[in-house]
């Protein structure tokens, strides 16, 4: 049967890189109608925080990657229950396993005891470094007599358990994306620490143990993880567990072709969510990192990504995250939904950008005049609050007097006067005002009159009026802005942001 994982760490957000590991991971299990596991690997204690954790639960939430057994106990589907015997799902509260497992070793004599100081593995580290060696740990207390070792312990001198690297030894990983890689774990890394001075055990370790514990069938993660699953299948190999199969996914890099980081700009998942992308879109994207199905589709369901997506596509290349495909993507997936999502999506915006003014909400018309005004100028959702900033800054007399309005005041002589002239209207209601089918036509009425009262015509006219309505110099066309101002005023005097 199929079960995987999705293992953060807390020591951050959630990364694109780390929203592909657990979309790839998803769709597998949903797939193969298996189980997706969250496990929370918080062994670092002075990098992990409860806060990370949260916002990692919420943006996987968010994308809507749902797991059967996470940190918080078994979710999604009560015939789960027997996950519950694996015990808790973070890392930090599984010490006792942990422990357990280092005396097997240690009894076994895979682990031994290592009092080596900060100081003499420094020492260590610069001698072979200066050598031209790769530093690593030099086996110092590996041969330690069991009279030293006690020695030691009773003198009180601070041990480590380090994993006695075997010598001569092939380590070949069976890897979906890469085929065998073959590794000489010996020439790779020294003696590696299982478990620190003060009981806490260490990641590989951890690792290693609850995989097999969890009898997680595929490891899926990144590639930067391979030197660990070496250290890791010794671990197991040690224990005498049987090995998960393991696909490493490619890396992803930026435009320049470096490693993806925040130097390129966006990278979490927060981030985008705030910039305005949807959570269909940046799904569908990811899964394009490293994974085809060897056709020309770009654009795929959630459903028909579970449908198509296979482990043995997944490419080895390394793949390029093109934020400008992404934005495309985005445009599309705002611009195809239906109107009662896009309503509710605006209006969300608008809320959570202190934008919601008194008249609008989701079952408005008005949110749908915005919506169909915008349409092709919207690319994110965040555009919706800059599009509406566009619109709803009636002209108080000091936007009039400041910035913009200012400049063309000077330019355009009288527009004070007109902007007089728009304020009266909407005082005395001869503004076409409220929900009305004829605002098309009431909207015409009015600025012929205006037109008539300022002697304006063109773009004398229309330039100024939209200053005055909405401080602007451009904008969506000012007769959407009248007829969009029309249905707001009927709806409220003021057009105050709600706070
Ligand atoms: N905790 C690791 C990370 O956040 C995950 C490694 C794994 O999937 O085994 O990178």
């Amino acid at each position: 049967p199929v079960r995987v994982r999705f293992a953060p760490s807390p020591t951050g957000q959630l990364h694109v890189g780390g929203a592909r590991t657990a979309l790839f991971n998803w769709l597998h299990a949903r797939k193969h109608s298996g189980i997706f596991m969250l496990r929370i690997e918080d062994t670092d204690l002075s990098r992990s925080t409860r806060e990370n954790e949260e916002s990692l639960l919420r943006d996987l939430r968010w994308l809507g990657l749902d797991w059967d057994y996470g940190p918080e106990g078994v979710t999604n589907n009560s015939n789960l229950e027997e996950l519950k015997k694996l015990g808790p799902l973070r890392q930090s509260e599984r010490g006792f396993i942990y422990k357990k497992y280092v005396e097997k070793l240690h009894s076994e004599g895979f682990v031994y005891p290592c009092f080596c100081s900060e100081e003499e593995l420094e020492r260590q580290r610069i001698e072979m470094e200066a050598s031209g060696q790769t530093p690593k740990y030099a086996g110092t207390c590996r041969h330690l007599t069991p009279t030293e070792i006690e020695k030691q312990i009773a003198a009180g001198v601070p041990y480590v358990f380090r994993f006695k690297v075997p010598k001569d030894t092939k380590i070949v990983l069976h890897d979906i994306v890469r085929g065998d890689v073959v590794w000489d774990a010996e020439a790779t890394f020294g003696d590696f620490i299982v478990m620190r001075s003060n009981g806490v055990p260490v990641y590989n370790f951890c690792v290693a143990i609850d995989d097999a514990l969890m009898e997680i069938s595929t490891v899926i993660r990144a590639e930067e993880h391979l030197t660990n699953t070496v250290r890791q299948i010794l671990v197991l190999h040690a224990l005498g567990f049987p090995l998960p199969s393991y696909a490493h996914c490619s890396l992803i890099l930026g435009e320049d072709r470096t490693k993806l980081s925040k130097r390129h700009g966006a990278t979490s998942v927060n981030q985008f969510r705030s910039e305005g992308y949807l959570p269909e879109a940046l799904i569908n994207y990811l899964a394009l990192l490293g994974w085809h199905d060897g056709t020309e589709q770009e654009f795929y369901s959630r459903e028909e990504l579970t449908k198509s997506f296979s482990l043995s596509r997944l490419s080895k290349a390394p793949a390029v995250f093109d934020i400008e495909k992404l934005r495309w993507m985005n445009a599309r997936y705002l611009r195809s939904l239906p109107i009662e999502k896009l309503r509710t999506v605006i209006s969300e915006r608008l809320k959570l950008a202190h934008l919601l003014y008194s008249h609008v909400d989701s079952s408005d018309s008005l949110t749908e005049m915005i919506a169909e005004v915008t349409r092709d100028s919207v690319e994110l959702t965040s555009d919706y609050e800059y599009q509406v900033t566009r619109i709803f800054s009636y002209p108080l007399e000091e936007t009039v007097q400041s910035g913009e309005a200012a400049e063309l005041l000077t330019k355009e002589g009288g527009f004070y006067e007109l902007s007089e002239v728009i304020v009266r209207s909407f005082k005395d209601g001869t503004f076409p005002c409220g929900e009305n089918e004829n605002h098309r036509v009431l909207w015409k009425e009015w600025i012929k009159c205006v037109s008539k009262e300022t002697k304006r015509k063109g773009k004398h006219l229309f330039h100024p009026v939209r200053l005055a309505l909405t401080g602007k110099m451009s904008g969506p066309d000012v007769g959407d802005v009248i007829r969009i101002l029309s249905l707001a005023k009927g709806k409220s005097d003021k057009f105050v942001p709600l706070e």
